[in-house]
């Protein structure tokens, strides 16, 4: 809803931002070693990684001439356990957001340049928003989408804006940026592949397509069983959590990183059950689109519109209240489970709203 409101308008909106630029990019984490891949070209799906006979220093096969179909649980699983780079894979996450923060920056910095304009210029002229979420790969680390838009600034004077600008301004933030590791381990990056989309004019298909896409990575959480949507409290924890390996490798890395003095910045510990992300899992610019606040509110008032409705319907008339003792605490386990369930989604729900007011 807010994703498409900031696209298309409505609830708040203008409808005229459905004129604007927008961009959708997907930015990707480097390699950390390599993966079981599921590809697939021209229709035909191919070998995992062909090739012959090469060890690694574990003396495990380099190769895997298996074709694997996608959502295989071996897909995105190392090729060596032993020679994946889990340090930093943790620590990419664990920068992730940082490196995302900077694109932001850059990106105003280079659509500045692009316009032939000053910042201050460009900033009194353009706003770049941006809406983002995060999606995890099966490989462990994250992916963000974001889509980007450009808004004139009422009463600053006509200027063209410019899709292919956006464009251009995002890939090159994305590869200028970088964040350097804890511990001397040299510097986080984005990976080289960076997908950009632009959508211009009357786009509405493929608005609502991108509006509908990042929806669904709003709600998706760090492994397909959701083992890792509860804080790890100790080792023991982990151990009962019924991993892959290769999750659990990654779980323990950040685990045992977070109490090294060497990345002491990086509350780790805490944050070892996301794999070290401790970002939020959407974000977006103060100007976006309409708040969860004004959603809430209209919510509110349909409900209240509704009760009157039902009040006047009814063939009661007035429901009278009247409240009477019927008891303290569960009668079973069963209604205790549920009351149990029930507290946990309000929890994840009001989480999840702080997180979305919480701006890029
Ligand atoms: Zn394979
Ligand atoms: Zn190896």
């Amino acid at each position: 809803m807010l994703v498409l409101a900031g696209l298309e308008g409505g609830k708040g909106v203008p409808e005229s931002i459905a004129d604007h630029p927008v961009v959708f990019a997907t930015l990707t984490a480097p390699s950390f070693g390599a993966v079981h891949r599921s590809l697939a070209k021209g229709g035909r799906h191919l070998v995992c990684r062909p090739g012959k006979a090469s060890r690694c220093i574990h003396g495990r096969t380099r190769f895997c001439n298996v074709v694997h179909r996608e959502g295989e649980a071996i897909v995105g699983e190392p090729i060596c356990l032993d020679c994946y780079d889990y340090e930093r894979a943790v620590l990419f996450n664990a920068l992730a957001p940082e490196l995302w923060r900077r694109v932001t920056i850059y990106s105003r910095r280079n659509l500045a340049k692009l316009y032939g304009l000053t910042q201050q210029g460009f900033n009194a002229r353009v706003r770049l928003s941006f809406i983002k979420v995060v999606e995890y790969q099966r490989r462990g680390v994250i992916h963000f989408h974001a889509v980007a838009r450009l808004d004139p600034i009422e009463g600053a004077g006509p200027l063209e804006l410019n899709g292919k600008y956006l464009a251009t301004a995002i890939e090159m933030a994305a590869s200028q940026v970088s964040a350097p590791y804890p511990g001397g381990r040299g510097i986080a990056r984005f990976g080289e592949q960076i997908n950009l989309q632009t959508i211009e004019g009357d786009g509405a298909s493929s608005r609502r397509g991108v509006a509908g896409y990042v929806a669904k990575y709003a709600t998706k959480s760090s492994d397909d069983d959701g083992v890792l949507d509860r804080k790890i409290r100790s080792e023991v924890d982990l151990e009962f959590r019924n991993l892959t390996l290769h999750l659990r490798r990654l779980a323990e890395t950040a685990w045992r990183l977070g109490k090294d003095p060497a990345y002491g910045d990086l509350p780790l510990r805490p944050w070892a059950h996301t794999l070290g992300f401790r970002g939020h899992w959407m974000t977006k610019s103060r100007q976006w689109s309409t708040t969860f606040k004004f959603l809430r509110a209209e919510r509110a008032r349909w409900q209240d519109d509704r009760r009157k409705r039902l009040a006047g319907n009814s063939v009661f008339g007035e429901v009278p209240k009247r409240y009477e003792f019927v008891g303290i605490g569960w009668r079973n386990a069963g209604e205790e489970y549920f009351a149990a369930t029930k507290q946990r989604e309000m929890f994840e729900v009001r989480v999840m709203l702080r997180e979305v007011e919480f701006r890029s």
